[in-house]
């Protein structure tokens, strides 16, 4: 695995301080898939020196080249240092990473379930799953309504139900909380958020 250059073909603030960028960088996207992320350096010089994980959002095919996006939040330098990247702008990068999400064969039914901004990672397998005639429900669980992900940019077929801590929108409670409705209809289930609401699920 090599370090790539990405060229930023759009970038703009979706809601709150949530952040899409489109990319082109086909030797990254050809072994793209949903689930797997890659590392971005987000500095112009050394420091911050580790490059920061992002996830694969969405991909989309113009004319030949397959191109594909990363949602992300403002929480740091590196972060920091992203949102101010401008289409035509390049960066460094190298992925992609991880294994990806398996779906199997036979499940019509996919369960998703999202905290918070782990909402980037799943949109890209609904996206996906909806392509493959499959059955998607998205739960999706934020501080608040301002930072759920906005149900119009997905694909219509894809049913979704909020939950927010502080009740400003769909269930007031966890998104987990939703779980025991939906778990008999699906026939597996994909989820990526915060720690503790993995620690919420398994017990
Ligand atoms: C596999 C993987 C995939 C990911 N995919 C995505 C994605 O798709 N979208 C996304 O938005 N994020 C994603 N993340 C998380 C993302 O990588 C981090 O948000 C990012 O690396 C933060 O980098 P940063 O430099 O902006 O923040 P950092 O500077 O690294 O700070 C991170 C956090 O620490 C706090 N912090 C920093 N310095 C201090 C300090 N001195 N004292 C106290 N607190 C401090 C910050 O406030 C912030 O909350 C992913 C992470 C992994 C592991």
């Amino acid at each position: 695995m090599k370090l790539e250059t990405a060229r930023v073909l759009s970038h703009e603030q979706v809601y709150e301080d949530t952040f899409l960028m489109w990319l082109s960088c086909p030797p990254i996207a050809r072994g793209a898939s949903p689930g797997r992320f890659l590392m971005i350096h987000c500095a112009d010089g050394y420091d911050p020196l580790l490059p920061r994980p992002m996830s694969f959002h969405r991909f989309r095919d113009n004319d030949d080249e397959r191109q594909f996006a990363i949602l992300y939040d403002v929480r740091g330098r590196g972060t920091d240092w992203l949102s101010q990247r401008q289409a035509g702008d390049q960066l460094t990068l190298f992925g992609p990473l991880g294994r990806g999400y398996a779906v199997k064969r036979d499940a019509q039914n996919l369960l998703l379930v999202a905290g918070g901004l782990g909402v980037a990672a799943l949109i890209v397998l609904a996206d996906e799953a909806i392509k493959r005639g499959k059955a998607v429900t998205l739960l999706q669980g934020a501080r608040t309504a301002s930072k759920l992900y906005p149900t119009e940019l997905l694909p219509k077929e894809v049913e979704v139900l909020s939950a927010t801590d502080d009740g400003s929108a769909g269930h007031h409670g966890l998104v987990t909380d939703l779980l025991s409705d939906h778990l008999p209809w699906a026939d597996q289930g994909f989820t990526c958020g915060p720690n503790a609401m993995f620690s919420s699920m398994s017990g």
